[in-house]
C-alpha cells in the first residue's frame, strides 16, 4: 500500500507498506513489522516465509506473515512516527486481527508502536483487542518476559551448543554484532551467566576488548545507534571487521546477509548462533559447514520471541497473565524440546542443524496441509 502522512512542517509524504500473509495451514498468520529504509516486498515476503518455517518448527499453532513500511524510524520526530502507524495500520486493519493475523515488533519498531497498532485497531472496531498484536507494553496486555525472549532463547541455544564442545558457557568468550532489541537482551542475559562479552557493535560500529567489556554499563547505550562508538569503553570496531574477531561464541544479531562467501573463510568463532533472521547467506552455510562451525539456524535461535507472542496471545485471549518465571520456564521448555527434535533428525538424517531444523518445520506444514485437504 502507498499513505500519505503528513509531517510535522506540514509537508506531505508518500510512504510504501507491505503485509505478506506466507501460509496459513496450521494457524492464523503471525510475524513482526518491520520500518527500514531497505524494506521491500521480496524482503517481506522472505521474511514472511521464515516466520512460518519458524512457528511450525517450535510447533505454535501460528502460520508465517510479515509486514514493514520503508522509511527511516531514526528520522521521524515520535508525532510523525504515529501517525505513519496509525495511518498504515489502519491500511492492513483488513488483513490482521486475533483470529487472522498477529503482528509484532522487529527491527524498528518496538512496544509503542504495537501499542498504537492495538490503539488503532481497537478504535475502528469499537472495543479493544489486546491480542491483535503482541510485544506490546505489559499494562495494555503484553507478556511479563516479551521484552527479553528473543535474546533468552538465543542464550538457551548458545548453551547447547557450547555443550557439544564441551565449552562451559560460563567461560565462554562472545561477540554480538546489533544493540537493538535482540543484541542488547542477548547480551544482558549472556553477561549474566558469567560469559565475557569481548566485542559488541551497532550499525555505526562498536567496542572490542579482549578482557571482556563492561555490559551493564553499556546497556542504557541499546536502541541508540551510534553510542557505543562514542562510549570509548573499549577499543573501536566496525560492524563488520567485529565478526571476523577471535572468540568462542558469534552472534549476529542486527540484519540479514551479515556473513557471506566473502568474509566466511574468515569467522574466527566455534560457535554461530543466529539471533537476526538470515544473516548468514545460502553460500556462506556451506563454508561454515565445511569448516566445522557448528551454528544454531534464526529459525530455532530466535524463536524465543515467537514463543512468548504466543503466549502473550494466549494470556490476553484469556485476559488471565503469567508471572515472569512461569512464561521463562514454558518458553525454554518449548524451545528445548524444539531443539531435541532437531537434535535428534540431525543425528538420525547425518545433516547440519539447518536442514535438520526445516525438516521439522516443512514437514508439520505438509502434514498439516494434507490433514486439511482440499476445500471443497
Ligand atoms: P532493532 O531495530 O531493535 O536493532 C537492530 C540493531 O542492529 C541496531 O543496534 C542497529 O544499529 C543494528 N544494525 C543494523 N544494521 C546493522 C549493520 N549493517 N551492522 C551492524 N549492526 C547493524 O532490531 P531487533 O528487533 O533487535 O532485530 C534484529 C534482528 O533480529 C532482525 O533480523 C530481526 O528480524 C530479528 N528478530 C527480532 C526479533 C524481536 O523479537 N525483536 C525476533 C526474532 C528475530
Amino acid at each position: 500500500m502507498n499513505f500519505p502522512v503528513k509531517m510535522d512542517n506540514g509537508d506531505i509524504k508518500v510512504f510504501t507498506g507491505y503485509r505478506v500473509q506466507h501460509n496459513l495451514s496450521r494457524g492464523p498468520a503471525k510475524g513482526g513489522i518491520r520500518y527500514s529504509p531497505h524494506t521491500d516486498l521480496d524482503e517481506v515476503r522472505a521474511l514472511a516465509m521464515w516466520m512460518t518455517w519458524k512457528c511450525a518448527t517450535v510447533d505454535i499453532p501460528f502460520g508465517g506473515a510479515k509486514g514493514g513500511v520503508a522509511c527511516d524510524p531514526n528520522a521521524l520526530s515520535m508525532a510523525e512516527l504515529e501517525r505513519l502507524t496509525r495511518r498504515y495500520s489502519t491500511d492492513i486493519s483488513l488483513l490482521i486481527g486475533p483470529e487472522t493475523d498477529i503482528p509484532a515488533p522487529d527491527m524498528g519498531t518496538n512496544p509503542q508502536v504495537m501499542a498504537w497498532i492495538m490503539d488503532t485497531y481497537s478504535m475502528h472496531r469499537g472495543h479493544t483487542f489486546p491480542a491483535v498484536v503482541t510485544g506490546k507494553p505489559v499494562p495494555i496486555g503484553g507478556s511479563e518476559g516479551r521484552q527479553d525472549a528473543t535474546g533468552r532463547g538465543v542464550v538457551i541455544l548458545a548453551r547447547e551448543l557450547a555443550k557439544r564442545i564441551n565449552l562451559d558457557l560460563q567461560n565462554a568468550t562472545v561477540i554480538i554484532q546489533g544493540f537493538g532489541n535482540v543484541g542488547s537482551m542477548t547480551a544482558r542475559i549472556i553477561h549474566e551467566t558469567g560469559a565475557k562479552i569481548v566485542a559488541i557493535c551497532d550499525r555505526y560500529g562498536g567496542v572490542w576488548n579482549p578482557k571482556g567489556l563492561d555490559i551493564p554499563s553499556l546497556l542504557p547505550l541499546s536502541n541508540h545507534d551510534g553510542a557505543l562508538m562514542e562510549s570509548h569503553m573499549g577499543d573501536s570496531i566496525s560492524p563488520t571487521d567485529i565478526l571476523e574477531l577471535e572468540a568462542d561464541i558469534l552472534i549476529p544479531a542486527a540484519m540479514e546477509s551479515q556473513i557471506t562467501i566473502e568474509n566466511a573463510p574468515r569467522i574466527n568463532s566455534k560457535i554461530i548462533v543466529e539471533g537476526a533472521n538470515g544473516p548468514v547467506t545460502p553460500d556462506a552455510d556451506i563454508i561454515l559447514n565445511q569448516r566445522g562451525i557448528l551454528l544454531a539456524p534464526d529459525i530455532l535461535a530466535n524463536a524465543g520471541g515467537v514463543i512468548v507472542s504466543y503466549f502473550e496471545w494466549v494470556q490476553d485471549l484469556q485476559s488471565l497473565f503469567w508471572s515472569e518465571q512461569e512464561v521463562n520456564n514454558r518458553m525454554e521448555s518449548m524451545l528445548m524440546k524444539a531443539w531435541h527434535q532437531i537434535l535428534e533428525v540431525a543425528e538420525k538424517e547425518k545433516t547440519d542443524f539447518r536442514t535438520a531444523a526445516y525438516m521439522v518445520g516443512v514437514k508439520r506444514v505438509a502434514d498439516a496441509t494434507i490433514l486439511r485437504g482440499i476445500y471443497p
